[in-house]
C-alpha cells in the first residue's frame, strides 16, 4: 500500500545503528497527510518545479494517508512508539477544505495533534473555529499566495495579522516555512519574523527546516542573533541529513529548541538531501521529472531511506557535540511533546 519496501541487507544495518541512538518514544513534528483525491492534477511544469515536485512525490506514496503513515512507521521503526504533528499539503493544487477536514477527522478519531492550513485571507472567525475544532495551530504556506513570487513575498503576505493575533490569543502553534532567497540569513525575514514573534509572545512559533540551510555552506554564519534571542521560537530539523548543519544548530540554539521532524512523505524516498556542485540536491532513485542529474546506478541501489539518513546525520551531530542521552531525547521527543501539549 505504501510503496515502501524494506531491504534487510541495506536497511537492516542502518536501523541497527539507529536503534542504539533512538529513545523508545519519538515525536515527529512535521508530517503531511491527506488522500490522493485532495490533490488535483499537477501540470508537467509544476512537477519539475522546486515546489510542485513535493506533491508529485507525495502522490507516489498515497499522500501519506494515516494508514500509510502507520504502516511505514511500523516497518521503519519497529521498536519505537511514534507520535506526531499532522497537517495537509498547503499547495495550490490541494482542496484545502477537504484536506483540513481529513486532518480534523484524524484528530477526532485517532487523537493525533494537528495543524490547520489557512489561506492568506482566512478570517479570524475561521481561524478561531479551527482551534475550537481541535487543531492546535496553523501551517500557512507561501504557495497559497498567487500574485507574488517567493522572492517578492514578505512574511505578512502568507502570515497575515489575523493569523498572528489568533495564534497569540490562544497560545497556539505557528509552523512557518521561510521561503525568501536569502534562506536563514534573509534580512527581510529576520526583520519580519523576529518582530512578529516579539509582538506576539504567546505564539509558539516553529521555524520549519531551521530556515532551509540544507548543506553546511548555507549555515556558515550560525543562527542569526535575532532568532536566537526569541524565547518563543523553535526549529524543526526536517529534512536535513547533513550532520554539519545539525551540529551548528545544536551548538547555536541548544538541544532544547530543536524538534525532530521528517517532512513525510517526501522522506519515504530512498536517497538523501545533500550537496551537489555547491548547491543542495535531493538524491533519489525514483524516476521523477525533476530527478535528472543522478548518481551511478550502483550507488543508487545502495540508497537507504531518506528518513534514516536524517537520523544518521542527527546521531553524528549529537556525537560531535557530546549531547547526553537526555538531550537526544529532548530533540527526538520531549521538546515537541511539551510544546504540543501546551498549545491551542
Ligand atoms: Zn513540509
Amino acid at each position: 500500500m505504501s510503496n515502501i519496501e524494506y531491504r534487510p541487507e541495506i536497511d537492516g544495518p542502518v536501523y541497527e545503528a539507529l536503534a542504539e541512538f533512538l529513545p523508545v518514544r519519538v515525536f515527529d513534528s512535521h508530517i503531511h497527510t491527506g488522500l490522493p483525491q485532495h490533490i488535483v492534477a499537477l501540470s508537467d511544469e509544476r512537477k519539475k518545479s522546486k515546489l510542485g515536485f513535493f506533491l508529485d512525490v507525495a502522490l507516489e506514496f498515497g499522500c501519506n494517508a494515516y494508514e500509510i503513515a502507520q504502516e511505514v512507521r511500523t516497518t521503519l521503526f519497529p521498536e519505537q512508539m511514534m507520535e506526531g504533528l499532522y497537517f495537509g499539503f498547503p499547495f495550490r493544487e490541494t482542496d484545502l477544505d477537504a484536506n483540513n477536514a481529513y486532518v480534523a477527522g484524524l484528530i477526532e478519531d485517532h487523537g493525533v495533534q494537528g495543524l490547520y492550513m489557512p489561506r492568506p485571507d482566512s478570517t479570524r472567525d475561521e481561524l478561531e473555529h479551527a482551534l475550537d475544532a481541535g487543531f492546535i495551530g496553523f501551517k500557512p504556506y507561501l504557495d497559497l499566495v498567487t500574485d507574488k513570487s517567493f522572492a517578492e513575498m514578505r512574511l505578512a503576505d502568507y502570515v497575515p495579522p489575523a493569523l498572528w493575533e489568533v495564534t497569540n490569543d490562544r497560545g497556539a502553534i505557528l509552523l512557518i516555512h521561510l521561503g525568501r532567497p536569502g534562506r536563514l540569513y534573509d534580512r527581510y525575514d529576520i526583520e519580519d519574523l523576529s518582530g512578529a514573534c516579539r509582538r506576539h509572545p504567546a505564539a509558539k512559533v516553529i521555524m520549519a527546516h531551521i530556515g532551509r540551510p540544507y548543506i553546511p555552506s548555507m549555515i556558515r554564519d550560525g543562527i542569526p542573533e535575532p532568532y536566537k534571542a526569541l524565547p518563543n521560537l523553535w526549529f524543526d530539523v526536517c529534512p536535513i541529513c547533513e550532520s554539519g548543519v545539525l551540529e551548528v544548530a545544536i551548538r547555536e540554539v541548544g538541544p532544547q529548541r530543536l524538534l525532530f521532524a521528517t517532512d513525510s512523505p517526501v522522506t519515504y524516498m530512498r536517497g538523501r538531501l545533500g550537496e551537489w556542485n555547491g548547491d543542495r540536491k535531493f538524491f533519489s532513485d525514483m524516476d521523477f521529472p525533476w530527478n535528472t542529474e543522478r548518481e551511478p546506478a550502483e550507488k543508487e541501489t545502495r540508497y537507504t531511506f531518506f528518513v534514516y539518513e536524517q537520523l544518521l546525520g542527527l546521531k553524528k551531530a549529537a556525537h560531535a557535540t557530546r549531547l547526553s542521552s537526555g538531550d537526544v531525547e529532548d530533540i527526538l521527543y520531549n521538546n515537541a511533546k511539551a510544546l504540543t501539549s501546551e498549545a491551542g
